[in-house]
């Protein structure tokens, strides 16, 4: 990206090993995140140009000399960060704080070719090579499905709760797939989009709430016995969904934030009556990894269905306008 807007597809020297922990990919799917689309939007700055993806599925090229369990020819899954799996921060569940982590941003895994720093404890093989309607559903588990996962398992979506999503966008659609996997009694997707809602509604959404803001907390309330939910999943990063996802939420429930925060700032005093528990941030993919991989293994969720548009890699700049402009949920690219 070479600024707000500016997408360009070029060649770039190959990686090459750099630490001996490093690993190669052949990158089989790569795609753009809605992450990607605050700096396309100007929203966020970054040092232009900058290289893009962090999401990435793909085949093992080359490994550097302390690599032990990844080898060449696995197909492997990692996450948007490179961490060690081993730290303190890791082994309790939080490696996207790992001491040692890497972004995968900075590295670029919009690419043909991707180095993976960490290789040992980033990457998850797959059990095979995948059959290739696995492998878009295996790249969302890279971010958008962890993510999701993640936004419902800290707000503690379970048996006889019910779950609001906030957000109809790639992570809040998966983040219904999660509460269902969890076994939420009822999952409320809020959107206005009818295709994003068939889509909700086939991951295990209940009701739909088309409604935003007051409207939006006063529809949930209406549905939950003026209660509010006992957990919301905030999947935006916007001052309105957040304050819609805390207000929804029930004294005694919990907030599952992962929409990256811009421009959020909570009132403390709001906070404090809420009662509600609130936890989120970039989410430990890698916890999750092994456990996603295997569903979509043996065939028991279709995350990739939220993929709708997919291109080859050199189209990369249409795949950002798309999501931009709402035509798309999600674009995969193909290198
Ligand atoms: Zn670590």
């Amino acid at each position: 990206m070479y600024g707000p807007g500016d997408v360009r597809v070029e060649e770039r020297e190959a990686p090459r090993i750099v630490e001996p922990t490093d690993a190669i990919l052949r990158v089989s799917a790569a795609c753009v995140c809605g992450s990607d689309l605050w700096p396309y939007r100007g929203v966020e700055q970054m040092q232009w140009p900058a290289p893009m993806g962090h999401e990435y599925a793909g085949i093992v090229e080359e490994v550097g000399a302390d690599v032990q369990t990844v080898k060449p020819g696995q197909f492997v899954v990692g996450s948007f960060w490179a961490t060690d799996n081993t730290c303190e921060i890791c082994r309790a569940g939080y490696q996207s704080a790992c001491v040692d982590r890497v972004p995968m941003g900075a590295l670029g895994a919009q690419a043909e070719l991707l180095r993976v720093p960490l290789a040992d404890g980033t990457l998850v093989p797959t059990p095979d090579i995948p059959s290739e309607d696995l492998v878009r559903s295996l790249l969302s588990a890279s971010d958008v499905l962890g993510t999701g996962w993640f936004g419902a398992v800290a707000a503690e979506a379970g048996p006889g709760k019910t779950v609001a999503v906030v957000g109809d966008g790639a992570v809040g659609l998966l983040a219904v797939l999660a509460a269902k996997q969890l076994g939420a009694e009822r999952i409320i997707a809020m959107s206005r989009h009818e295709s994003r809602q068939r889509l909700a509604r086939e991951y295990g959404a209940t009701d739909i709430v088309e409604q935003r803001a007051d409207a939006g907390v006063e529809a949930i309330k209406e549905l939950t016995d003026g209660l509010g939910a006992h957990s919301v999943v905030e999947a935006v990063g916007t001052q309105e969904s957040m304050n819609q996802a805390i207000r929804a939420t029930r004294p005694g429930g919990h907030v599952g934030f992962v929409g990256v925060a811009h421009g959020v700032s909570l009132d403390g005093m709001d906070l404090f009556w809420s009662l509600a528990h609130v936890h989120g941030g970039p989410a430990p993919v890698r916890r999750f990894l092994p456990e996603l991989i295997d569903l979509i293994w043996n065939r028991q969720i279709n995350p990739g269905k939220v993929f709708d548009l997919e291109l080859p890699l050199d189209q990369a700049a249409d795949g950002y306008r798309a999501m931009d402009e709402r035509d798309a949920i999600k674009a995969l690219l193909r290198p």
